[in-house]
């Protein structure tokens, strides 16, 4: 009487398969360490694109400043 012992099912965020949402699925709610990567690095990728980078200093060669 242990056949229903894997528990539910989720919907892999990446790929939509079924993924069992047990303590045995290392990459759960992923199916694999793969789709966890890819939706880590399109959060990554996101992230980055929001941060942007800080604008440079103004160089410190002003002539009035002699
Ligand atoms: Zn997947």
């Amino acid at each position: 009487m242990s056949e229903n012992e894997t528990g539910p099912t989720v919907p892999c965020p990446t790929c939509r398969k079924p993924v069992v949402y047990s303590t045995e699925n290392p990459w759960r709610p992923f199916c694999s360490e793969r789709c966890r990567l890819v939706d880590l690095g399109a959060w990554a990728d996101e992230e980055h694109r929001i941060a942007g980078e800080p604008a440079p200093p103004p160089p410190d060669d002003d002539p009035e400043a002699y």
